[in-house]
C-alpha cells in the first residue's frame, strides 16, 4: 500500500473528533452494543481480538460481554486514547490489551475465539479495510471461531433524479462563457462537467427515486479470501418499472452479526434511519432513458483497488433502443470514491 496514503489515513483516525462521529453514530454503535452484548455465549470466557479498535469501544463491549481477554489492535495514534479509556474502566478495562500497529505486523501470544471489527467503508469495501478483517482471520481466529460482523451485502439500484442531474450538470455552466474578460472559456466546459459527474454522490437518498429491483452482492467474511477483493464484479439486471429517465446505480450496504443467540442486521438502506456511511450513488453524465414500463437494464458495477485506502468505480449501464430499430443505449462512467 502506497506509505503517504496510509499515512494521512492513519493520521485521520487518530483524531479523536472522527472518532467522535463514528461513535455518536447511534445505529452503528448502538447494533454493535446490542449484537455484542445480546450473545454472552460467544464471549463469556473468551478470548477476542478487535481489529483496528479505535477508541477501544468494541473491545470494552466485549469484556462487558463476559470475554476473558481482548487484544484491541489499533495502527494509529488513537491507540493511546484506547489504552487510557480502558484504564479508565476498571472492572472492563482490565481484560483489554491494546497493541499499538497494524495488524497485519502484529503479533499476539494466542489465537483467538472471536473477532470484532468495524470495517466498512461507503459501498462495504471502500478504505480497504475489510482486507486487514480477513488477514486477521487467516492469521489469528481458532477454526470454526465468531466474526462479528460475519458477512455483508452490497445493494445496488436504479434511480431517477433530475434534480439532482441537474444540480450536478449546473456547477461548470461557469465554462459555458466565451467572454470571459476577453476570453473564451467553453473548451472547458466538457472536461469540468466529466470532472463533476466523475464523484460519487454520497447523502441521504430520498427512497422515492429508487425505481427498480435490486441487485445483491454478498460477503462473507468467514470464507471470502483477500484476492477477490481486489476487482469485483457485480452484473446488474435491473427491471423498471416506469418510464423515466436511470440517471444511475444507487448503492448501500448492511452487515450480519450472526450470534449464538441473537442475530443483528446494521443496515445503511435508504428510508431507515440515516448513519454516518449516509448512501451513495453514481450519477451518469449521460443517462439511459427507460420507454417501455418494465423493461431491463443491464450492465456492471465494477471495483478495482488501488495502491491506496480506495476503489475505482466503473459503471456500464444498457438499455433497450428508444425507438424501434433504433440502437441500443449504452453509458459508461469512471468514479472517484474519493
Ligand atoms: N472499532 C472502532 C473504530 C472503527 S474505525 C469503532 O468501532 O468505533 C477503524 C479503525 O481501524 C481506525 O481507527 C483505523 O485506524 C483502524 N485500522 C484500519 N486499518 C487497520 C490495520 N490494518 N491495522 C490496525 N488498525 C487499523
Amino acid at each position: 500500500t502506497d506509505k503517504g496514503s496510509a499515512d494521512l489515513y492513519f493520521h485521520y483516525y487518530g483524531c479523536l473528533q472522527h472518532q467522535q462521529n463514528m461513535l455518536q453514530d447511534y445505529i452503528r454503535t448502538g447494533t454493535y452494543y446490542a449484537a455484542i452484548t445480546e450473545n454472552p455465549q460467544d464471549f463469556e470466557g473468551k478470548v477476542v481480538m478487535d481489529v483496528g479498535c479505535g477508541s477501544g469501544i468494541l473491545s470494552l463491549f466485549a469484556a462487558q460481554a463476559g470475554a476473558k481477554v481482548v487484544y484491541a489492535v489499533e495502527a494509529s495514534d488513537m491507540a493511546h486514547h484506547a489504552r487510557h479509556l480502558a484504564a479508565a474502566n476498571p472492572g472492563i478495562g482490565d481484560r483489554i490489551r491494546v497493541l499499538h500497529g497494524k495488524v497485519e505486523e502484529m503479533e499476539v501470544p494466542e489465537k483467538v475465539d472471536v473477532l470484532v471489527s468495524e470495517p466498512m467503508g461507503t459501498l462495504l469495501v471502500n478504505e480497504r479495510m475489510i482486507e486487514s478483517y480477513l488477514y486477521a482471520r487467516d492469521k489469528f481466529l481458532k477454526p470454526g471461531g465468531k466474526m462479528f460482523p460475519r458477512l455483508g451485502r452490497v445493494h445496488l439500484c436504479a434511480f431517477s433524479d433530475e434534480a439532482l442531474y441537474g444540480e450536478v450538470a449546473q456547477k461548470s455552466a461557469f465554462f459555458q462563457n466565451n467572454a470571459f474578460y476577453g476570453v473564451d472559456l467553453t473548451p472547458l466546459h466538457a472536461p469540468a462537467t466529466a470532472g463533476y459527474f466523475g464523484q460519487v454522490v454520497v447523502d441521504q437518498l430520498p427512497p422515492n427515486v429508487l425505481v427498480s429491483n435490486c441487485v445483491t452482492q454478498t460477503f462473507d467474511f468467514l470464507t471470502c479470501s483477500e484476492a477477490e477483493l481486489q476487482h469485483i464484479r457485480i452484473p446488474l439486471s435491473l427491471q423498471v418499472a416506469v418510464p423515466c429517465p436511470v440517471h444511475g446505480v444507487a448503492s448501500w450496504f448492511d452487515v450480519l452479526f450472526d450470534g449464538t443467540q441473537t442475530q443483528r442486521w446494521l443496515s445503511t438502506a435508504p428510508g431507515l434511519p440515516i448513519t454516518h456511511w449516509f448512501q451513495l450513488r453514481c450519477l451518469m453524465e449521460r443517462p439511459v432513458v427507460v420507454a417501455q414500463p418494465g423493461a431491463t437494464v443491464s450492465g456492471e458495477l465494477r471495483l478495482v483497488a488501488h495502491n491506496r485506502q480506495s476503489y475505482d468505480v466503473h459503471v456500464m449501464l444498457r438499455a433497450p433502443p428508444l425507438t424501434p430499430g433504433g440502437p441500443e443505449q449504452v453509458s459508461t462512467g469512471k468514479f472517484d470514491l474519493k
